[in-house]
C-alpha cells in the first residue's frame, strides 16, 4: 500500500436482510481495516433492480449498526453510478477490446463448453456480429494468457481467462451494467487497497484484474474468506432465504463469526454485547488464522 492509507470495504447486494454468511465478510473486512487504522466503507450493490428486495438496503445498514459495524464516510449506492460505469465502457471501447454480442445465454450454453463459472463464451461475435443479428450486450475480449494473483488467504491463483471464462459481459442485454465492471470502477473510485470477501468471488477476481489492466486502474490486494455452507452443503445466501440476523442479539452471531474465521474467541464472551466483543476481536484479530478453504460448515467453531 505504498503511500496510501489502508481502505477496505463491504459490498452487500440488497437482495434480502443480512444473514450469517454475509456477516462473515463484513466482520473480516471491518477488522482487517480497523487493526490497520484504515478506512472501512460500505457499498450497496443495487445494480440489479429485479433481484432487489424492497427495503433490504436500509435493513442491512440498520443491522450493521446494531452489530457495531460502523462504516466511514457516505454509503455508496451503485444504482446512482451509471455515469461512471458509462465512462468506463467508453474507455474500454477506446482500447479496442470491447465488442457487441448478439448471443443469448441459451445459444452460449448450447455450444456446451463448460468453464469455471458456467458456460464459456465461444467467441461467436468477437470479430463482428453474424449477418442479420443485432447487438444485445457488450463483451470485453480476454487473452489466452494466465491472469495470476496471490490471494492473502487462499494462496497463489492463476486462470486462463479465455479458456476458463471467455470474453465476458460488461453491459448486459437488459441494459444493466455488469457486476464485474461496476465493482472494478467503484473499488478504484473508493481507493480500496484490500478486498476481503467470500471465496465464491475468487474466480471473479481474474476478470476484475483484467478490467483493471485495461482501464489503467490499480489492483488492490485480495483475501477471500471461506463461504459458510449449511448441513446440505449449500451456500447460505440471501436469495436462498438464509435466516436474517437478529438485531436484538448481535453477540451470538458475532462470536460465531469470529469462531468461523478461526479466531477462537474466549468462551466467556459468548453472546456478550458488541461493546465487549469488539475490543477482544480488535486485540486478537489475525487474518492468518482464517482457514485457507473455499467453504466451511456454518456450525463450526
Ligand atoms: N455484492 C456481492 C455479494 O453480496 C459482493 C461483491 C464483492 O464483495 O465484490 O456477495
Amino acid at each position: 500500500m505504498p503511500g496510501g492509507r489502508y481502505c477496505g470495504r463491504f459490498a452487500p447486494s440488497p437482495t434480502g436482510p443480512l444473514h450469517f454468511g454475509s456477516l462473515l465478510a463484513a466482520v473480516a473486512s471491518f477488522l482487517q481495516a480497523r487493526v490497520r487504522n484504515g478506512i472501512w466503507r460500505v457499498r450497496i450493490e443495487d445494480l440489479d433492480p429485479p433481484r432487489e428486495a424492497a427495503g433490504a438496503a436500509a435493513d442491512i445498514l440498520r443491522t450493521l449498526e446494531a452489530f457495531g459495524l460502523h462504516w466511514d464516510g457516505e454509503v455508496r449506492y451503485q444504482g446512482r453510478r451509471s455515469p461512471a460505469y458509462a465512462a468506463a465502457v467508453e474507455k474500454l471501447a477506446d482500447t479496442g477490446r470491447l465488442f457487441p454480442c448478439a448471443c443469448s445465454r441459451r445459444e452460449i450454453a448450447d455450444r456446451g463448453i463448460g468453464g469455471v463459472d458456467g458456460p464459456v463464451y465461444p467467441g461467436t461475435c468477437r470479430n463482428g456480429l453474424p449477418p442479420g443479428r443485432s447487438a444485445r450486450a457488450l463483451r470485453v475480449r480476454t487473452d489466452a494468457a494466465l491472469v495470476s494473483f496471490s490471494d492473502g488467504i487462499q494462496g497463489p491463483m492463476s486462470l486462463d481467462l479465455e479458456r476458463a471464462v471467455g470474453d465476458f459481459v460488461v453491459y448486459r442485454a437488459d441494459g444493466l451494467y455488469a457486476y464485474q465492471l461496476a465493482v472494478v470502477v467503484d473499488d478504484a473510485a473508493d481507493g480500496v487497497t484490500e478486498v476481503v470477501r467470500g471465496a465464491d468471488l475468487l474466480l471473479s477476481t481474474p476478470r476484475q484484474i483484467h478490467l483493471q489492466h485495461l482501464l489503467d486502474l490499480p489492483t488492490p490486494a485480495y483475501r477471500h474468506i471461506p463461504v459458510a455452507i449449511d448441513a446440505a452443503g449449500c451456500k447460505l445466501s440471501k436469495s436462498a432465504g438464509a435466516a436474517a440476523l437478529d438485531r436484538e442479539r448481535p453477540g451470538t452471531a458475532l462470536w460465531r463469526a469470529l469462531s468461523f474465521l478461526g479466531q477462537r474467541p474466549a468462551p466467556e464472551l459468548y453472546a456478550a454485547p458488541p461493546a465487549e466483543l469488539w475490543p477482544w476481536a480488535l486485540a486478537h484479530w489475525r487474518i492468518e488464522k482464517v482457514p485457507p478453504r473455499r467453504t466451511r460448515a456454518a456450525g463450526v467453531g
